[in-house]
């Protein structure tokens, strides 16, 4: 395993060192012109009008079938429907599998920041915070109360300076108020169901490799599910396009929310740290179960950042731009977000974390902290000796968080 990050040679005057550019892909910040019929929404709706009421017709189409239909091919038949139609129905978001609930007794300092930006937002209140291991946040609308929630991940969290912090929450919030029809209950809801059935709908998830009984039904049901998947795939990705300008567009909203709260320099400095920091932590924690070090993983992880030299900075901030790179599928450039921020000159914070609050939360966070360390510690030596299984934190589904698989990527 490599002992050291190992930064590359490259050269700041020319750039020698650093990949081509990628073409411009013609992204703006610029919001859409009003009083025009956005003709992209309109087939938004349209389409989650389908996803939604599709269950409402396979289901009476089932009915019929068991009602008039005689013979076991149409009682059969009816099951099918039945089974298609509950799978999808839209079901309530959940957190994270791996993701630990604070409750406002366990952390009462991190609730009073997060009712401040609220405030400041004109936002509902967040009823619930919940931490997680990786170097990312999300928010969300919880069940069918749509609960507002909001996952930290630590690893995230901790590399941040107090006016970073707020800024993070500032944006997680303003997700709830920036009108994004993708985090919105129509539109939202539809995405998640064709996230859900596209992952169900594998044939790979397929019991009976071998088996007689099991090997029969499996090539029967194969090309049906790659039938089925390939329609949804197909749903999704119009439901995808069609929000994908309006959901970039409330995604810089968020961000001048933000820039609103805890000030443009606070937003932009949390989008690089974002950039640059996420390779450093997780070089130190994948590389936790080799190092020689009595240092427990946090205090190495505040390390490696402090010595992180100047240049590679620099060198991951110009790649990240030239390559366009993205916190997630879901949000504008970095580059451009950042632009966008730094143009607002918002000046004032109108939220500050003073350091003994800082000091106080983190206190309130030691025991998921530590928690936490043992778990990514774990993960990493599994990692290490390819034991897939030992992984204490399989990545889960529907999170709008940033990384495929585990966190941190091999
Ligand atoms: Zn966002």
């Amino acid at each position: 395993m490599q002992a050291d990050e190992g930064f590359p040679l490259w050269c700041a005057a020319c750039e020698w060192g650093l990949p081509q550019a990628e073409a411009d892909r013609g992204e703006s910040t610029v919001t859409a012109a009003r009083g025009r019929i956005d003709l992209a929404r309109i087939g938004a709706y349209t389409l989650a009008t389908v996803v939604h009421t599709l269950p409402l017709g396979l289901l009476a189409s089932a009915t019929v079938l068991a009602t008039a239909g005689r013979g076991v091919v149409a009682y059969g038949l009816a099951a099918v429907l039945a089974v298609l139609a509950v799978t999808l129905m839209p079901r309530p978001v959940r957190l994270d599998r791996d993701a630990e609930i604070l409750t406002r007794d366990d952390a009462p300092h991190l609730y009073a920041l997060f009712d401040e930006v609220t405030a400041e937002l004109g936002a509902g209140p967040v009823h619930v915070i919940a931490i997680t291991p990786e170097f990312n946040a999300s928010s969300m609308a919880l069940g069918l109360r749509r609960r507002r929630a909001v996952q930290l991940g630590l690893p995230l969290w901790r590399v941040l300076t107090p006016d970073q912090k707020v800024a993070l929450i500032g944006h997680e919030l303003a997700h709830g108020v920036n009108g994004d029809c993708r985090h919105g209950l129509y539109v939202g809801s539809a995405l998640d169901v064709l996230t859900g059935l596209h992952r169900t709908l594998d044939p790979d998830e397929l019991p009976g490799h071998e088996d007689g009984l099991m090997y029969m039904s499996r090539l029967v049901l194969t090309p049906l599910l790659w039938l089925c998947r390939g329609a949804v795939f197909l749903l999704h990705r119009g439901l995808d396009r069609t929000t994908l300008r309006s959901g970039r567009r409330a995604e810089h909203h968020a961000d001048e929310l933000a820039a609103r709260v805890a000030s443009s320099e606070a937003v932009a400095g949390l989008l690089e740290a974002m950039t640059v920091l996420e390779p450093t932590v997780a070089f130190t924690v994948r590389t936790s179960p080799v190092t020689r070090s009595p240092l427990p993983l946090w205090d190495r992880v505040d390390q490696a950042v402090a010595v992180l030299p100047d240049g590679e900075r620099d060198r991951r901030l110009r790649l990240a731009a030239r390559e366009n790179t993205q916190v997630d599928d879901t949000h504008p450039p970095t580059r451009l977000r950042t632009s966008h921020v730094r143009a607002l000159a918002a000046i004032e914070p109108r939220v500050r974390l003073s350091p003994e609050t800082a000091d106080r939360i983190d206190a309130e966070l030691a025991a998921i902290s530590t928690r936490i360390e043992r778990n990514l510690t774990e993960a990493a030596e599994a990692a290490l000796y390819h034991r897939p299984e030992g992984g204490t934190h399989p990545r889960k589904a529907g999170s709008d968080g940033g990384f495929e698989g585990h966190w941190p990527p091999g």
